[in-house]
């Protein structure tokens, strides 16, 4: 094939998510994860030109996960390995755009750990082995964080005394930047407007979740804080609760922090509310067979949403377009179309049958005619990152 090639890699605390990117494709010729690493159990599960693959790594670490990878990208880029892009959590306020992995950023991104105890480091356990098996290819950190470095202070400020901010960066950051830049560069594209004076509200829907407003490809306010944890309700985190309720629980509970941070983070959300799962499908065919709590989960979800997007729309100058992502926003036509019930103030209007028809990777239109604008866009961050890291590799020429 020809175009350049990239190894898009996500590392976590056991696991390597990686993929092959293609210049010129959407698609990956060779994609997998590597899970459970440094245990008994670790296993590669990879997919290779469409056909599935599986085998045990058997207490294998991160390097040695690399180690056999090597081959396998060796071989799915016909020997033309362009470059690597390391998806990293937490720049801070350090990092602006994608950034090539030299010891000066390595160190700044350890340093940003504070930010992101468990996120950074895994992301570093990677980079490290990537480092060590292809050192002579560029390597490029793409954060989260930096799509929403453009937020002015009045959306990144907390309203908590200056020198928490000054002098320990107490400050909103903002998730899932990559999956709301390729998403809203998607939907100018899509409607035939110029990324540079277009206005877009963003759902980016998964397990985790956010929105974002973006004015002119820049974002101007998100959904998410210091931590993923604020904000909208997540599949096990709760986003955003009264800033007293730790010292309740404490109180009354007797709960340490650490046990807070774990229900706050783990237990609550979706499957909280639910007491059944995190995940949207189960919680939809609960609904449908009567079960309240699943239906209670699905409604504040919604409406929590829908709050969201209207706060966020005060970031906007005009709105070109309301656009749902990630794994709920991209298949759950029956959460698109709550969500927008719950804001009937912004007249959206929904074409059912485009609404319906828009699942498993499908983009397009929802709105009915004469309603603001509403899409669906399935999110690429592999594809994203891909492209950051080629277009940081054109720089350097
Ligand atoms: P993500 O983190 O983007 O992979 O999204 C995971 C979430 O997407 C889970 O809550 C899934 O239940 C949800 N999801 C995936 N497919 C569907 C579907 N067909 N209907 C509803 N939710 C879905």
């Amino acid at each position: 094939m020809s175009g350049r090639n990239i190894l898009v890699i996500n590392s976590g605390s056991s696991s390597v998510k990686f993929a092959l990117v293609n210049e010129n494709s959407d698609s990956f010729p060779l994609q997998g994860l590597a899970e459970r690493l440094g245990t008994e159990d670790a296993v590669l599960n990879w997919s290779f030109e469409g056909e599935k693959h599986l085998t045990s790594l058997h207490g294998a670490t991160h390097k040695d996960a690399f180690e056999r990878l090597l081959p396998m990208v060796q071989k799915a880029s016909h020997g033309q390995l362009d470059g690597i892009g390391h998806r990293i959590v937490h720049g801070g306020a350090h990092f602006t755009k994608a950034t090539e992995l030299t010891p000066n950023v390595i160190e700044v991104i350890r340093n940003a750990a504070v930010l992101a105890p468990l996120h950074n480091p895994a992301g570093l356990i990677g980079v490290e082995a990537s480092l060590a098996l292809y050192p002579d290819l560029p390597q490029i950190a793409v954060f989260d964080t930096a799509f929403h470095q453009s937020m002015p202070a009045r959306a990144y400020r907390y309203a908590v005394p200056e020198h928490l901010y000054t002098e320990h960066h107490v400050r909103r950051y903002g998730f899932h930047g990559t999956s709301h830049m390729y998403v809203s560069r998607k939907a100018a594209e899509f409607s035939k407007l110029p990324v540079e004076d277009s206005c877009w509200l963003i759902a980016h829907l998964g397990n985790g979740s956010s929105t974002c407003a973006v004015v002119n490809g820049e974002s101007r306010d998100t959904s998410m804080g210091l931590t993923p944890l604020e904000g909208l309700v997540m599949g096990t985190r709760s986003g955003d609760i009264d800033p007293s309720l730790p010292n309740h629980l404490h109180r009354t509970l007797g709960w340490d922090l650490a046990k807070i941070e774990s229900v706050l983070t783990k237990e609550s959300g979706l499957l909280g509310l639910s007491g059944l799962s995190n995940d949207m499908r189960t919680l939809l065919e609960a609904s449908q067979s009567g079960n309240d709590k699943a239906t209670l989960a699905i409604e504040v979800f919604c409406y929590r949403l829908a709050k969201s997007l209207a706060g966020m729309a005060c970031a906007l100058p005009r709105l070109d377009g309301l656009v749902f992502t990630g794994g709920i926003g991209e298949n759950a036509d029956a959460i698109r179309e709550k969500t927008l019930s719950y804001m009937p103030l912004f007249n959206f209007k929904l074409n059912n049958e485009a609404n319906k028809k828009c699942i498993r990777g499908v983009a397009g239109v929802i709105s009915a005619e004469g309603s603001p604008r509403v899409l669906v866009i399935p999110t690429n961050e592999e594809r994203q990152i891909a492209l950051e890291t080629l277009a940081l590799l054109n720089n350097r020429k």
